[in-house]
């Protein structure tokens, strides 16, 4: 899609007031006229309580219907609700794509009884002590939804791993052990085998489970229409289940059927490799760019933005790239923090919004709130949005070529009368570039279209200005 744009519609802290697929049904047709074209939701189905934002996944299959773990809704709703919600984005072409939390499972029903070993944490492929009768909550009967959709019913060795001895209350990494068991080889190799995040983990080298789950991938998508998948915490799970799941539901639901997934690793080889092993069935989160922007926010004026783009997966991958900012595991309090500061989010979205490469990602906290706090972005990022909906086609020149001033040149396209643009950011003082947009420009008048400078540029008869930016500061300019 040309110049589409993905809202995160969730941040952490949001109220546990089920209130979120009604917001988002009657936001619909502002999102589009904003230029939203997809969604991402959070978790949808039943968590192991009513406040979770969704990642203790404990039941699929609910989604806010059935009376379990002490509620019908989620924290975001029904599932009434949530199918209101998506027709009405349907209705206004913005598609919806679900957080998919195939990891691990919480909120066990039942404990059982098994054999499992303690490994070290930080080398998990070393244990720690001898293998011992265990007891964990690893069994799932639902039974609020009974046999509905599906008659899976979970057990503990369906997982490869727990978290406690719920018999002792000892607490740790404790693998589970029985025939053919054992960490999923294509994981992530930090902490020596990084299959193990939280909670119960699900063994995805056990048949039974992944077909069980391709089968819930396929009655999800088919039963609430959902456009992709948004699949969290890629680098804990075996990367050839990660690939079949997927070209399973794109051979069920067609290869339009969109993946985002979730590597949260700054090591660009790490992402590559992973692309790799899944054959490029998913895009990733660019988390390298966001660094960059993290690491230039805190260093302000000593930060080289010649650099911004350097060891990022839209620089190296450009077709797999989902660019963001900040999302509900970097903002503050979350388990990544590593929140871009405030005076740097107009750079970063700029950046990400008006390049040609990467789809960029809207963050519900920088353009609504964030723990409730309202946004001071969301002005900015209006702008930026027009900018992308109007200007941002053609040709891009990256302007990279000073350390705290640069910019880029899109140079339009003629499906877009009067698009292009030149975009200039600043991370020290005021600064200017002299730019020759080419002879067909000759003559043109040209504005800054946030606001942040009110003189215009005349372009002279070659086509070439001076263009400003103010100090820690973007500016946009346009033709008038
Ligand atoms: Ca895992």
């Amino acid at each position: 899609m040309k110049n589409g744009v993905l809202m995160q519609y969730f941040e952490w802290n949001l109220p546990n007031d089920g209130y979120l697929w009604k917001q988002l049904k009657e936001d619909a047709s502002h999102l589009s006229e904003i230029g939203v074209t997809a969604v991402w939701i959070p978790p949808a189905y039943k968590a192991d309580e009513q406040q979770d934002e969704g990642y203790a996944t404990y039941d699929l299959y609910d989604f806010g219907e059935f009376d379990q773990k002490g509620t019908v809704r989620t924290k975001y709703g029904t599932r009434e609700e949530l199918q209101d919600a998506i027709k009405a984005l349907h209705d206004n072409n913005v598609q919806v794509i679900l957080d998919v939390v195939l990891n691990h499972k919480a909120g066990g029903d039942y404990p059982e009884t098994f054999e499992a070993v303690l490994v070290n944490p930080d080398n998990r492929n070393e244990e720690d002590g001898e293998p011992h009768e265990i007891e964990a909550y690893t069994g799932y009967d639902f039974p609020g939804r009974g046999d509905k959709y599906s008659s899976f019913k979970w057990h503990w060795y369906h997982f490869s791993g727990v978290g406690c001895d719920t018999s002792t209350g000892t607490e740790g990494i404790f693998r589970i052990l029985g025939d053919g068991k054992g960490w999923s080889k294509g994981v992530d190799s930090e902490n020596g085998n990084y299959d193990y995040l939280l909670a119960n983990d699900i063994d995805l080298d056990s048949p039974e489970v992944t077909e069980e789950l391709k089968r819930w991938s396929v009655w999800a998508a088919t039963e609430f229409g959902f456009d992709g998948f948004r699949m969290d915490a890629v680098k804990h799970m075996d990367s050839n289940f990660t690939r079949d799941f997927l070209k399973n539901i794109k051979g069920d639901r067609g290869e339009k059927f969109y993946a985002v997934s979730e590597y949260w690793s700054s090591e660009l080889d790490s992402l590559a490799d992973f692309l790799e092993a899944v054959d490029y069935e998913t895009d990733l989160f660019d988390v390298p760019l966001h660094f960059n922007f993290y690491i230039a926010s805190e260093k302000g004026a000593d930060y080289d933005m010649r650099t911004l783009l350097d060891g990022t997966l839209v620089k190296q991958n450009c077709l797999s790239a989902v660019t963001f900012v900040d999302n509900h595991d970097s903002q503050p309090g979350s388990s990544l923090e590593s929140e871009v500061a405030d005076w740097f989010k107009p750079i970063a979205y700029a950046l990400i919004l008006l390049m040609r490469e990467g789809y960029p990602v809207i963050f519900y906290g920088d353009y609504y709130s964030e723990a409730r706090v309202g946004s001071s972005h969301r002005v900015i990022l209006d702008k930026l949005l027009e900018a992308r909906r109007v200007y941002a086609y053609g040709d891009e020149n990256l302007l990279f070529d000073d350390p705290n001033v640069v910019g880029l040149v899109r140079h339009g396209d003629i499906e877009h009368d009067n698009s292009g643009l030149v975009l200039l950011m600043s991370n020290n003082e005021d600064g200017c570039k002299n730019i020759n947009l080419g002879a067909n420009h000759a003559g043109e008048t040209w504005y800054e279209m946030t606001g942040s400078i009110t003189d215009e540029v005349h372009l002279d008869e070659n086509g070439a200005g001076v263009f400003n930016v103010k100090g820690r500061n973007i500016a946009v300019w346009v033709k008038r």
